[in-house]
């Protein structure tokens, strides 16, 4: 697949997001027993938004549109099961100067890790999920995608999603993760009703995106600037990734973009608070639809 047929594709995919995410009620419940954010204290629980019908896990796509420029930044750990042998052969599944250049220039952001990356780089993951600048939630163990025919990747079965992500949890903890978010990114972003039932009651919610960066395997940074400015809204989840070898310019972009950005008036912001936001109640005392599409 060429880099701008699986934009197109990512498109897609974000599009099929928006024609099924809208069921959430918006309002903070605490997290079920058992659940990734049961440990902390209540006080320090990140909200996530309610299940839909039935317990159906929530999906999250952006913030309010109306409640000033923020913009979340979003980082996918990738790294599949089967990729091992390539690591152990030299290629990078991580990116230091991506996470250097992100603490640099004091930009808070979101990490959708699998559990296979955080095995696989322990220690980057602990810098990670101690540092209060990063939030880093759960992008799979396997990254093997939860529905058929998405990018080429494997399957995971309807009976292993749940340990699939349960199992990615335990990676994070075992590298030093202390507080994983309870937000799940499905790898490539494809799901359907069936993988939402298949997480229900983990309480957990599905984070999308409104802005796909284009920075999976491009090799042209100003292409992918472009992208993300000519994207980026009030509310707004950019996707883009935190592995060099399958997106080599996410650092230069990072560089290009963050000022101009600040320079249109927009903060930074993690995906918790956007979810904050979305369950806000508004100012009327009416609460407004966390998922209104612009
Ligand atoms: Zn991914």
């Amino acid at each position: 697949m060429t880099p701008s047929v699986r934009r197109i594709a990512a498109a897609l995919c974000a599009l099929g997001a928006a024609l099924t995410a809208c069921g959430t009620t918006g309002t903070t419940r605490p997290a079920p027993a058992g659940s990734p954010g049961s440990a902390r204290p209540s006080a320090t629980r990140p909200p996530v938004l309610a299940p839909g019908p039935g317990g159906l896990t929530p999906v999250f796509e952006h913030g309010p549109r109306t409640l000033g420029k923020t913009v979340a930044f979003t980082f996918d750990a990738d790294m599949t099961a089967d990729q091992g042998p390539r690591a152990a052969s030299g290629e990078h599944f991580d990116n230091p100067g991506l996470i250097a250049a992100l603490r640099t220039l004091k930009v808070p952001a979101t990490v959708f890790m699998t559990g296979r990356w955080a095995d696989q780089y322990p220690d980057q993951a602990r810098s990670l999920g101690r540092d209060p600048q990063f939030e880093v939630a759960n992008h799979s163990w396997s990254h093997y995608a939860f529905t058929a025919g998405c990018y080429g990747l494997p399957t995971v079965t309807a009976d292993r999603m749940r340990t699939d992500v349960q199992r990615a949890y335990t990676s994070l903890r075992k590298a030093g993760v202390p507080n994983p978010m309870p937000y799940f990114r499905f790898p490539g972003g494809c799901y359907d009703q069936q993988a939402l039932r298949a997480l229900s009651g983990l309480g957990v919610t599905a984070v999308q995106w409104d802005v796909v960066s284009g920075d999976a395997f491009a090799t042209d940074a100003d292409a992918v600037a472009r992208q993300v400015l000519d994207g980026v809204k009030p509310g707004s989840v950019v996707v883009m990734h935190c592995t060099r070898s399958a997106a080599p310019t996410t650092e230069r972009v990072v560089r290009a973009v963050v000022p101009e950005l600040r320079s249109r008036g927009y903060r930074f912001v993690k995906v918790s608070e956007l979810i904050g936001r979305a369950n806000a109640p508004a100012p009327t005392g009416h609460r407004p639809p966390s998922h209104a599409k612009t």
